[in-house]
């Protein structure tokens, strides 16, 4: 026994945890309706109607949002009756039945909010009005908002066409999609076109470029043919055009010490065309007649980043930050004409840079949406670009991107297959969950407090009910063992903690009546996509895949009607374990 008398270090003399000891550096944000025991998002308090909206604390150094919104370029206001745009509108203090329909899909904005974030340049709603005609339920980009994903979708010249396109928006959207991209560049890209505008119920944009030099010289792009096709795209319906007018003449030397150069197709398509002609970028010069044939139309700018860095050696240099100082003005320049616009970010971005590169746009453009692609923050994976983007991506949303761009596994190698959509699609709604989670914004979080319960409660149908993508869940569960019970394959009955979490009577873990459930029981038979994804994991015989396909009860030696479990289906635990050796192993 020590003699020794307790000293203000001595942690073996300490009571219960002091949370002051370390105060949690919470700024505000609430996670309303989060259940459990942690203190809460340390993001930044959700100031709606403020330029720090759903935002993380700033760092020190990071420049400062700008004091600046759309109001500021905000010509004699136009008569109600011509203002066409959601943002002319918003200015005139109309709630359009779009922003009505953004808030309630929202859950946490009001439709005054929402139209006073879309009047202030924070927010747009990508709606062409001839979209509207068709399908298209709408939606709003902003980081008043849940962070929302874009998938990119299109024929290139060696590979898909028109019904492989349209099928994989179908899979795009059920796979969480909020807007989709058709960057088609083979095929009959107007038929192509078409096809996804009416059939899609989400947002579409194109590279209206792409369709400009088809068939054609990049360097015979003419100012009548940009006019044309933006005409022409507006009218079928496209609800946003990325348009790279911000790749200057002047820019094109602060490239050449790049070790990639310029990776956006319509960066270097417009810079090899301004070096042919001698001339500044047709879409800087054409801007205010672009502006007038978006406005007639309510088609958003998605201002695109021509410059953007295609390696982590490039990112946030001269080049980059040059072209953004142009996009800011452009932002401007289409405001006043009553144009609503989001900008277009990076790419590849070291983990670091990713929050300067999310608050220097912010004080550049004035506020006005981010919409990133990634970014990828290591370059050296490929075949899983989908996880090395979306680690940059939820940074990215955290600091204050409110689109996040997709990329699959086959970036830099092909163009993606369906699989390949759908694994982008979960990879972006992991990083845009996360980040709205982080952010504090309403409604984000319950859904992981819901899943926590079911999962404490080791309510197995209701954990697959609330995860995202339920037949993966299922299938990866019953590949191990198919009967729902107190413990999974993962450590078995004896090493399960959370079934003696849960048997621990003091703790309140997985106690919650809304999961209690009664036996175990087999689980049903895999679904034929469940049983697919087995199939394709090729882990199990295909005879073992087969009996959890059409299992009986029989099979797991349980009686006909009656559930079959380890607790039921056994006499005693030395039964139970048995089972537990021959199906877990
Ligand atoms: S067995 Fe392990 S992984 Fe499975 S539920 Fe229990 S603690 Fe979780």
């Amino acid at each position: 026994m020590s003699n020794r008398s307790p000293q203000p270090d001595d942690r073996s003399h300490r009571g219960p945890f002091d949370p002051e000891a370390y105060p949690a550096p919470r700024h505000g944000a609430p996670n309303p309706g989060a259940a459990g025991t942690t203190p809460g998002s340390f993001a930044a308090h959700p100031e709606i109607g403020g330029p720090r909206t759903y935002s993380s604390p700033d760092t020190p150094g990071m420049p400062e949002p700008s004091d600046k919104t759309a109001w500021d370029f905000n010509p004699a206001p136009r008569p109600a009756e011509t203002a066409v745009t959601q943002l002319e509108k918003a200015r005139l203090g109309v709630v359009t039945p779009e922003m009505a329909r953004v808030a309630k899909r929202e859950g946490h904005l009001t439709p005054e909010q929402v139209r006073d974030e879309v009047a202030a340049g924070r927010m747009i709603v990508p709606a062409n009005r001839v979209h509207l005609g068709y399908r298209l339920d709408p939606m709003a980009i902003g980081r008043a908002s849940h962070t929302k994903v874009n998938a990119n979708l299109g024929a290139s010249p060696v590979s898909s066409g028109t019904e492989a396109e349209v099928e994989k928006l179908e899979w795009a959207v059920r796979w969480g999609a909020d807007t989709v991209m058709d960057l088609s560049t083979g095929g009959d890209l107007d038929a192509c076109r078409d096809a996804i505008i009416q059939a899609s119920t989400v947002p579409v944009g194109t590279v209206p470029i792409y369709s400009m030099i088809v068939g054609r010289q990049i360097e015979d792009l003419t100012d009548e043919l940009i006019l044309e096709t933006l005409e022409h795209q507006a009218r079928q319906g496209v609800d946003y055009f990325t348009i790279h007018a911000g790749v200057l003449r002047e820019h094109l030397p602060l490239v050449k010490d790049r070790v990639i150069g310029i990776v956006s197709r319509g960066g270097s398509i417009l810079a090899k065309w301004m070096l042919h002609h001698g001339r500044q970028n047709p879409f800087y010069t054409l801007f205010d007649e672009v502006c007038d044939i978006m406005r007639e139309y309510d088609v958003s700018f998605s201002l695109g980043d021509g410059l953007r860095p295609g390696g982590l050696s490039d990112a946030t240099d001269a080049a980059q930050l040059a072209e953004l100082e142009v996009l800011g003005e452009l932002t401007e320049r289409a405001w006043a004409k009553g144009v609503q616009v989001m900008v277009e970010g990076p790419g590849h971005v070291p983990f670091d840079q990713v929050e300067y590169n999310m608050k220097v746009q912010r004080r550049i453009c004035h506020g006005a949406p981010f919409y990133v692609l990634g970014p990828l923050v290591t370059d050296v994976f490929p075949g899983y670009d989908h996880i090395t983007s979306s680690i940059g991506a939820t940074a990215a949303a955290y600091h204050g991107a409110a689109m996040l761009c997709y990329v699959t596994p086959k970036e830099h190698l092909g163009l993606p297959k369906r699989d390949d959509v759908k694994q982008g699609c979960v990879a972006y709604r992991i990083a845009a969950h996360s980040a709205d989670v982080a952010l504090g914004i309403p409604g984000s979080r319950e859904w992981d407090d819901e899943l926590t319960k079911a999962r404490a409660a080791l309510h197995w149908e209701k954990h697959f009910e609330l995860s995202f993508d339920p037949d993966t869940a299922r299938a990866l569960h019953d590949e191990d063992l198919d009967v729902d019970t107190d413990f999974c394959a993962m450590c078995g009955h004896d090493w399960c903690a959370v079934r003696i979490s849960k048997t621990i009577q003091e703790f309140a873990s997985g106690k919650d009546e809304g999961y209690a459930w009664e036996k175990p029981k087999v689980s049903e038979a895999l679904t034929p996509e469940q049983r697919t994804i087995l199939e394709q994991r090729g882990v199990l015989s295909p005879e073992e895949v087969h009996r959890l396909a059409s299992k009986t009860l029989q099979a797991m030696g349980g009686e006909e009607g009656k559930a079959a479990c380890h607790s039921d289906v056994v006499a005693d635990d030395r039964v139970a374990e048995e089972l537990q050796r021959r199906e877990v192993g």
